[in-house]
């Protein structure tokens, strides 16, 4: 599902290294995760010992490989990525933990996904800083026990809910991050126009903002288009109305709904009847991934009060049926 207002990567998509914020005070929003974990990492280099372990969790594209980029750099330390899904074999994560130095920081993206052999090798490693490893099979088999360099595990996921208690426990640090506001975005906005030689006022990000769903990622991408479209028509400074015109092009709403969100709230309420529908019903009805239905299409209605999720299923809200122009029944959830 390649969507422009979707907030995980897509293939091919450049990653914006020149415009990824560098330092703490460069990251945009998230004041209160800023505030913590600068105390954290203040204290850590304090007592010249490594940062308790992070995790990040929250809707893809809000700036979580960015922060843990930071987290490193902020410590003056390596970083080191990898994800749930590369580290197939134990032996795939064994040979990352031995190389790491004092103190460096590790990033596993979509820690939801790592292999259960793999997660039980982390646990005596994030605690103890040993690794387990059984070498040999069948009688001859045996363990041994290798010792690590002290080293920090900063994790993310978009579902922290799926991580097992006892890995979950074992963070520190537990951080979520926040959708950000539209006076965020807007200056996410102005800083990567910047970067990028282009010339937008601040009427121009700020509507780009508003139709970003919340997310950086988005914003910057849409940023893109918008410059694309700018380019073509010949204008030099992109304003409110050739940035609104534009979106209007890519079919982003006023709210930053695309066709697909539209279609989810439309098969909701002519469908289910504003609900309460089941997400797999509603997935199919749309013809799409539950995953991507629970991922990308309704952590933003949520947060914006389109639908709600209740004990039966997903029910359309007011705004849901306002936006789509159509009259809501007496007694719709505000
Ligand atoms: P995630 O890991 O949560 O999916 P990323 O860290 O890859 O998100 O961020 C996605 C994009 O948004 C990157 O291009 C990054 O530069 C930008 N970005 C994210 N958070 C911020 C922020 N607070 N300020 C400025 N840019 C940000």
């Amino acid at each position: 599902m390649t969507r422009i207002v979707s907030g995980d990567a897509q293939p091919f998509e450049p990653t914006d290294k020149a415009l990824r914020p560098q330092t703490l005070a460069e990251f945009v929003g998230q004041q209160q995760a800023k505030a913590n974990l600068s105390i954290f990492i203040e204290a850590a280099k304090q007592r010249a010992e490594a940062l308790d372990h992070v995790l990040l969790f929250g809707p893809p594209g809000l700036g979580k490989t960015t922060l843990a980029q930071i987290v490193a750099r902020e410590l003056g330390v390596n970083f080191r990525a990898t994800s749930g899904p590369v580290l197939a074999k134990a032996g795939d994560l064994a040979a990352i933990l031995t190389n790491l130095e004092p103190r460096d920081v590790l990033f596993i993206d979509e820690i939801h996904r790592l292999a259960a052999n793999v997660e039980e090798i982390l646990y005596p490693a994030m605690e103890d800083h040993v690794l387990d490893l059984v070498i040999g099979e069948g009688p001859s088999a045996r363990s041994i026990r290798i010792d690590l360099a002290p080293f920090t595990l900063v994790a993310a996921t978009t579902r922290a809910g799926l991580l097992a208690t006892p890995l979950r426990d074992r963070f520190g640090i537990p951080i979520r991050l926040e959708f950000y506001t539209h006076e965020e975005l807007q200056k996410v906005l102005m800083g990567a126009a910047a970067k990028m030689g282009m010339a937008l006022t601040p009427e121009g990000a700020l509507e780009i903002a508003a139709r970003s769903r919340g997310t950086p990622r988005v914003a910057g991408r849409l940023l893109r288009r918008v410059r694309d479209f700018a380019a073509a028509d010949g204008a030099e400074v992109v304003g409110r109305a050739a940035a609104a015109s534009a979106l209007a092009r890519l079919d982003v709403d006023e709210q930053g709904l695309d066709a697909l969100d539209r279609r989810y709230l439309r098969a909701l309420i002519e469908n289910y009847a504003g609900g309460p529908a089941g997400v797999e019903t509603l997935a199919y009805a749309i013809a799409e991934a539950r995953d991507a239905v629970e991922d990308v299409i309704e952590p933003f209605l949520l947060q914006q009060g389109f639908i709600q999720r209740t004990p039966r299923g997903r029910m359309a809200c007011a705004k849901a049926y306002d936006h789509l122009g159509l009259a809501a029944p007496k007694g719709v959830g505000q």
